[in-house]
Protein backbone atom coordinates (compact mmCIF):
# COMPACT_ATOMS: atom_id res chain seq x y z
CA UNK A 1 0.00 0.00 0.00
CA UNK A 2 1.40 3.15 -0.99
CA UNK A 3 0.53 6.45 1.13
CA UNK A 4 1.18 9.18 -1.76
CA UNK A 5 3.74 10.61 0.80
CA UNK A 6 7.25 11.81 -0.78
CA UNK A 7 10.04 10.91 1.47
CA UNK A 8 8.17 8.95 4.31
CA UNK A 9 10.10 6.03 5.25
CA UNK A 10 8.32 4.87 8.26
CA UNK A 11 5.41 2.68 8.88
CA UNK A 12 2.05 4.30 10.11
CA UNK A 13 1.25 3.21 13.56
CA UNK A 14 -3.06 2.21 13.22
CA UNK A 15 -4.75 1.60 16.80
CA UNK A 16 -7.39 -0.82 16.55
CA UNK A 17 -10.19 -0.88 19.48
CA UNK A 18 -12.89 -3.18 19.53
CA UNK A 19 -13.97 -5.57 22.16
CA UNK A 20 -14.38 -8.34 19.90
CA UNK A 21 -10.77 -10.30 19.22
CA UNK A 22 -12.42 -11.46 15.72
CA UNK A 23 -12.86 -7.94 15.00
CA UNK A 24 -9.62 -7.02 15.65
CA UNK A 25 -7.93 -10.17 13.88
CA UNK A 26 -9.99 -9.47 10.42
CA UNK A 27 -8.09 -5.88 10.56
CA UNK A 28 -4.75 -7.30 11.87
CA UNK A 29 -4.55 -9.02 8.82
CA UNK A 30 -5.87 -6.16 6.39
CA UNK A 31 -3.12 -4.24 7.25
CA UNK A 32 -0.17 -5.93 8.92
CA UNK A 33 2.03 -5.74 6.21
CA UNK A 34 1.73 -2.21 5.77
CA UNK A 35 1.60 -0.97 9.24
CA UNK A 36 1.96 -0.79 12.69
CA UNK A 37 -0.73 -2.85 14.38
CA UNK A 38 -1.86 -2.11 18.04
CA UNK A 39 -4.82 -2.98 19.72
CA UNK A 40 -7.12 -2.32 22.65
CA UNK A 41 -10.16 -4.15 24.03
CA UNK A 42 -11.61 -1.53 25.72
CA UNK A 43 -12.42 2.06 26.26
CA UNK A 44 -9.89 3.15 28.95
CA UNK A 45 -6.85 0.95 27.46
CA UNK A 46 -7.72 2.93 24.43
CA UNK A 47 -7.16 6.29 25.84
CA UNK A 48 -4.37 5.34 27.70
CA UNK A 49 -2.19 3.58 24.16
CA UNK A 50 -3.57 7.11 22.06
CA UNK A 51 -1.48 9.14 24.86
CA UNK A 52 1.88 7.06 24.73
CA UNK A 53 1.80 5.78 21.25
CA UNK A 54 0.58 8.41 19.40
CA UNK A 55 -1.12 6.88 17.00
CA UNK A 56 -1.68 8.01 13.06
CA UNK A 57 -5.30 6.19 12.88
CA UNK A 58 -7.42 5.08 15.45
CA UNK A 59 -9.99 2.20 14.10
CA UNK A 60 -12.55 2.47 17.15
CA UNK A 61 -15.92 0.60 17.93
CA UNK A 62 -19.11 1.50 19.02
CA UNK A 63 -20.51 -1.00 20.97
CA UNK A 64 -18.25 -2.09 23.65
CA UNK A 65 -18.60 -3.31 27.08
CA UNK A 66 -18.03 -0.19 29.81
CA UNK A 67 -17.17 2.80 27.94
CA UNK A 68 -18.52 3.05 24.56
CA UNK A 69 -16.81 4.27 21.76
CA UNK A 70 -18.70 7.54 21.57
CA UNK A 71 -17.33 8.42 24.95
CA UNK A 72 -13.90 6.95 23.81
CA UNK A 73 -13.94 9.83 20.90
CA UNK A 74 -15.38 12.47 22.66
CA UNK A 75 -12.31 11.62 25.77
CA UNK A 76 -9.56 11.76 22.89
CA UNK A 77 -10.50 14.92 21.09
CA UNK A 78 -11.34 17.29 24.41
CA UNK A 79 -7.68 15.65 25.39
CA UNK A 80 -4.86 18.44 23.55
CA UNK A 81 -2.47 15.49 23.48
CA UNK A 82 -4.87 13.32 21.41
CA UNK A 83 -7.58 15.67 19.49
CA UNK A 84 -5.68 15.81 16.21
CA UNK A 85 -5.61 11.58 16.09
CA UNK A 86 -7.73 11.50 13.68
CA UNK A 87 -10.82 8.28 14.49
CA UNK A 88 -12.82 6.29 12.15
CA UNK A 89 -15.91 4.74 13.71
CA UNK A 90 -17.01 1.15 13.40
CA UNK A 91 -20.62 0.85 13.35
CA UNK A 92 -23.14 -2.15 13.07
CA UNK A 93 -26.13 -1.53 10.92
CA UNK A 94 -28.40 -1.02 14.28
CA UNK A 95 -26.22 2.06 15.28
CA UNK A 96 -26.94 4.73 12.26
CA UNK A 97 -27.87 7.08 14.61
CA UNK A 98 -24.62 7.04 16.07
CA UNK A 99 -22.70 7.56 13.00
CA UNK A 100 -23.93 11.47 12.50
CA UNK A 101 -23.26 11.79 16.48
CA UNK A 102 -19.95 9.90 16.22
CA UNK A 103 -19.42 12.57 12.90
CA UNK A 104 -20.42 15.63 15.32
CA UNK A 105 -17.73 14.81 17.57
CA UNK A 106 -14.81 14.81 15.35
CA UNK A 107 -14.52 11.81 13.97
CA UNK A 108 -13.37 11.78 10.35
CA UNK A 109 -15.43 8.99 8.68
CA UNK A 110 -17.16 5.51 9.73
CA UNK A 111 -17.10 2.43 8.21
CA UNK A 112 -20.24 -0.67 8.80
CA UNK A 113 -20.01 -3.89 9.65
CA UNK A 114 -20.14 -6.60 8.68
CA UNK A 115 -16.75 -5.08 7.45
CA UNK A 116 -16.22 -5.51 3.57
CA UNK A 117 -12.07 -5.86 3.47
CA UNK A 118 -12.12 -3.57 0.21
CA UNK A 119 -14.06 -0.61 1.64
CA UNK A 120 -11.81 -0.69 5.04
CA UNK A 121 -8.64 -0.56 3.26
CA UNK A 122 -9.50 2.72 0.77
CA UNK A 123 -11.04 4.38 3.78
CA UNK A 124 -8.01 3.67 5.81
CA UNK A 125 -5.44 4.38 3.44
CA UNK A 126 -7.49 7.65 2.01
CA UNK A 127 -7.24 8.83 6.06
CA UNK A 128 -3.96 7.66 6.44
CA UNK A 129 -2.45 9.76 3.63
CA UNK A 130 -4.28 12.64 4.76
CA UNK A 131 -2.63 12.53 8.01
CA UNK A 132 1.13 12.24 6.75
CA UNK A 133 0.98 14.64 4.62
CA UNK A 134 -0.52 16.78 7.27
CA UNK A 135 2.32 15.76 9.38
CA UNK A 136 4.62 16.64 6.60
CA UNK A 137 3.62 19.49 5.48
CA UNK A 138 3.70 20.75 9.50
CA UNK A 139 6.95 19.97 9.76
CA UNK A 140 8.08 21.83 6.52
CA UNK A 141 6.05 25.07 7.84
CA UNK A 142 8.56 25.22 10.75
CA UNK A 143 11.61 24.68 9.11
CA UNK A 144 13.29 27.98 8.06
CA UNK A 145 13.77 27.28 3.91
CA UNK A 146 17.50 28.08 3.59
CA UNK A 147 19.12 26.12 6.17
CA UNK A 148 16.44 23.77 6.76
CA UNK A 149 16.87 24.21 10.96
CA UNK A 150 14.00 24.99 12.49
CA UNK A 151 12.43 28.67 11.78
CA UNK A 152 11.40 31.70 13.74
CA UNK A 153 7.84 30.36 14.40
CA UNK A 154 9.03 27.35 15.50
CA UNK A 155 11.43 28.94 17.94
CA UNK A 156 8.67 31.32 18.99
CA UNK A 157 6.21 28.23 20.03
CA UNK A 158 9.24 26.38 21.63
CA UNK A 159 10.48 29.41 23.84
CA UNK A 160 6.81 30.20 25.19
CA UNK A 161 6.73 26.17 26.03
CA UNK A 162 9.86 26.44 27.60
CA UNK A 163 9.26 29.57 29.65
CA UNK A 164 5.85 28.41 31.23
CA UNK A 165 7.52 24.94 32.09
CA UNK A 166 10.54 26.68 33.99
CA UNK A 167 7.66 28.68 35.66
CA UNK A 168 5.96 25.51 36.73
CA UNK A 169 9.18 24.01 37.76
CA UNK A 170 10.91 27.02 39.11
CA UNK A 171 14.23 26.29 36.69
CA UNK A 172 16.66 28.44 34.74
CA UNK A 173 16.47 29.03 31.19
CA UNK A 174 18.70 30.64 29.06
CA UNK A 175 19.03 31.93 25.23
CA UNK A 176 21.62 32.94 23.46
CA UNK A 177 21.18 35.16 20.01
CA UNK A 178 23.81 34.43 17.54
CA UNK A 179 24.69 37.19 14.64
CA UNK A 180 27.71 37.15 11.79
CA UNK A 181 30.01 39.50 12.00
CA UNK A 182 30.32 41.98 8.97
CA UNK A 183 27.83 39.58 6.87
CA UNK A 184 26.57 42.49 4.41
CA UNK A 185 29.98 42.67 3.74
CA UNK A 186 30.62 38.91 3.07
CA UNK A 187 27.81 39.20 0.71
CA UNK A 188 29.38 42.34 -1.11
CA UNK A 189 32.40 40.62 -1.65
CA UNK A 190 31.31 37.15 -2.74
CA UNK A 191 27.79 37.51 -3.54
CA UNK A 192 24.63 36.37 -2.20
CA UNK A 193 24.80 32.60 -3.16
CA UNK A 194 28.22 32.03 -1.40
CA UNK A 195 26.68 34.09 1.39
CA UNK A 196 23.61 31.62 1.38
CA UNK A 197 26.04 29.11 1.03
CA UNK A 198 27.87 29.98 4.42
CA UNK A 199 24.67 30.78 6.33
CA UNK A 200 23.81 26.92 5.65
CA UNK A 201 27.30 25.86 7.00
CA UNK A 202 26.76 28.21 10.37
CA UNK A 203 23.05 27.02 10.64
CA UNK A 204 24.38 23.42 10.41
CA UNK A 205 27.31 24.26 12.96
CA UNK A 206 25.06 25.84 15.59
CA UNK A 207 22.49 23.12 15.15
CA UNK A 208 25.43 20.38 15.88
CA UNK A 209 26.96 22.11 19.08
CA UNK A 210 23.33 21.82 20.36
CA UNK A 211 22.11 18.41 21.67
CA UNK A 212 20.37 18.43 24.89
CA UNK A 213 17.21 16.99 23.86
CA UNK A 214 14.84 19.98 24.76
CA UNK A 215 17.48 22.60 23.65
CA UNK A 216 16.71 23.71 20.20
CA UNK A 217 18.64 26.00 17.65
CA UNK A 218 16.96 28.19 14.92
CA UNK A 219 17.04 30.93 12.89
CA UNK A 220 15.87 34.44 14.13
CA UNK A 221 16.22 36.21 11.03
CA UNK A 222 18.65 37.19 8.06
CA UNK A 223 22.38 36.09 9.68
CA UNK A 224 21.06 36.14 13.07
CA UNK A 225 20.47 32.31 14.69
CA UNK A 226 18.98 31.27 18.33
CA UNK A 227 19.52 28.70 20.85
CA UNK A 228 17.09 28.13 23.69
CA UNK A 229 18.81 25.97 26.72
CA UNK A 230 16.08 25.26 29.42
CA UNK A 231 17.60 23.84 32.52
CA UNK A 232 21.45 26.21 31.51
CA UNK A 233 22.79 28.63 33.87
CA UNK A 234 24.77 31.22 32.53
CA UNK A 235 28.13 29.19 32.95
CA UNK A 236 26.92 26.43 30.82
CA UNK A 237 25.17 28.42 27.95
CA UNK A 238 28.60 30.61 28.36
CA UNK A 239 30.67 27.36 27.64
CA UNK A 240 28.32 26.19 25.05
CA UNK A 241 28.81 29.69 23.30
CA UNK A 242 32.68 29.18 23.16
CA UNK A 243 32.02 25.57 21.79
CA UNK A 244 30.12 27.11 18.79
CA UNK A 245 32.71 30.40 18.14
CA UNK A 246 35.31 27.06 18.26
CA UNK A 247 33.74 25.24 15.93
CA UNK A 248 32.85 27.99 13.21
CA UNK A 249 37.02 28.87 13.53
CA UNK A 250 37.67 25.65 12.56
CA UNK A 251 35.76 25.57 9.06
CA UNK A 252 38.21 28.67 8.16
CA UNK A 253 35.57 30.41 6.33
CA UNK A 254 37.30 33.11 4.81
CA UNK A 255 36.07 36.33 5.37
CA UNK A 256 38.43 39.00 3.40
CA UNK A 257 35.94 41.37 4.29
CA UNK A 258 36.16 41.37 7.87
CA UNK A 259 37.53 44.44 9.91
CA UNK A 260 38.07 42.07 13.01
CA UNK A 261 39.85 39.08 11.70
CA UNK A 262 40.46 37.23 8.23
CA UNK A 263 37.90 34.41 8.43
CA UNK A 264 34.24 34.56 9.51
CA UNK A 265 33.59 35.18 13.20
CA UNK A 266 30.27 35.68 15.36
CA UNK A 267 29.27 37.68 18.36
CA UNK A 268 27.07 36.49 20.71
CA UNK A 269 24.92 37.67 23.44
CA UNK A 270 23.39 35.58 26.48
CA UNK A 271 20.95 35.95 29.03
CA UNK A 272 19.75 33.88 31.64
CA UNK A 273 16.98 33.76 34.32
CA UNK A 274 14.34 32.21 35.97
CA UNK A 275 10.72 33.19 34.76
CA UNK A 276 8.36 33.83 36.83
CA UNK A 277 4.24 33.81 36.50
CA UNK A 278 3.19 36.76 34.61
CA UNK A 279 6.29 37.86 33.20
CA UNK A 280 6.48 37.48 29.29
CA UNK A 281 9.72 35.49 27.37
CA UNK A 282 10.22 38.41 25.22
CA UNK A 283 12.03 39.64 28.45
CA UNK A 284 14.15 37.17 28.16
CA UNK A 285 14.87 37.90 23.81
CA UNK A 286 15.20 41.63 25.26
CA UNK A 287 18.14 41.03 27.34
CA UNK A 288 19.80 38.54 25.24
CA UNK A 289 19.87 41.18 22.48
CA UNK A 290 21.45 44.25 24.61
CA UNK A 291 24.13 41.67 25.78
CA UNK A 292 24.87 40.73 21.44
CA UNK A 293 24.92 44.24 21.56
CA UNK A 294 27.42 45.20 23.98
CA UNK A 295 29.41 42.13 22.18
CA UNK A 296 28.98 44.50 18.78
CA UNK A 297 29.76 47.25 20.58
CA UNK A 298 32.83 45.90 22.66
CA UNK A 299 34.57 45.15 18.99
CA UNK A 300 32.56 41.91 17.93
CA UNK A 301 33.89 38.16 17.71
CA UNK A 302 33.56 37.95 21.27
CA UNK A 303 30.55 36.61 23.38
CA UNK A 304 28.62 39.15 26.15
CA UNK A 305 27.02 37.72 29.28
CA UNK A 306 25.67 39.84 32.38
CA UNK A 307 28.25 39.71 35.61
CA UNK A 308 27.07 36.19 37.34
P1 LIG B 1 27.42 43.35 12.06
O1 LIG B 1 28.81 42.87 12.27
O2 LIG B 1 27.19 44.66 12.76
O3 LIG B 1 26.42 42.34 12.44
O4 LIG B 1 27.30 43.67 10.51
P2 LIG B 1 26.46 42.87 9.45
O5 LIG B 1 26.86 43.32 8.10
O6 LIG B 1 26.57 41.41 9.70
O7 LIG B 1 24.98 43.28 9.80
P3 LIG B 1 23.85 43.96 8.96
O8 LIG B 1 22.61 43.82 9.81
O9 LIG B 1 24.25 45.33 8.52
O10 LIG B 1 23.70 43.08 7.67
C1 LIG B 1 23.19 41.79 7.71
C2 LIG B 1 23.31 41.24 6.33
O11 LIG B 1 22.93 39.88 6.27
C3 LIG B 1 22.41 41.93 5.34
C4 LIG B 1 22.19 40.90 4.28
O12 LIG B 1 23.04 41.15 3.19
C5 LIG B 1 22.62 39.59 4.93
N1 LIG B 1 21.57 38.58 4.87
C6 LIG B 1 20.43 38.50 5.61
N2 LIG B 1 19.71 37.41 5.22
C7 LIG B 1 20.41 36.81 4.23
C8 LIG B 1 20.18 35.66 3.43
O13 LIG B 1 19.18 34.93 3.55
N3 LIG B 1 21.13 35.33 2.50
C9 LIG B 1 22.25 36.10 2.34
N4 LIG B 1 23.13 35.73 1.43
N5 LIG B 1 22.46 37.19 3.08
C10 LIG B 1 21.58 37.54 4.00
MG1 LIG C 1 22.27 41.23 12.28
MG1 LIG D 1 25.76 40.67 11.49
Amino acid sequence: MSFWIEHYQGRPKLLVVDDQPINIRIINELFRADCDMHMATHGEQAIATSKTLQPDLILLDIMMEGMDGLEVCRRLKSDSTTAAIPVIFITAKSEENDEALGLELGAVDYISKPLNSAIVRARVKTHLTLKLQNDYLKGLASLDGLTGIPNRRAFDVRLTQAWNQACREGGTLSLMMIDIDYFKRYNDHFGHLLGDQCLRQVAETIAQSVNRPYDMAARFGGEEFVCILPDTHLQGALTLAKKIQHSISQLAIAHPASAVSEQLTLSIGIASLMPRIGSEPTELIALADKQLYQAKNNGRNQVHCPPD
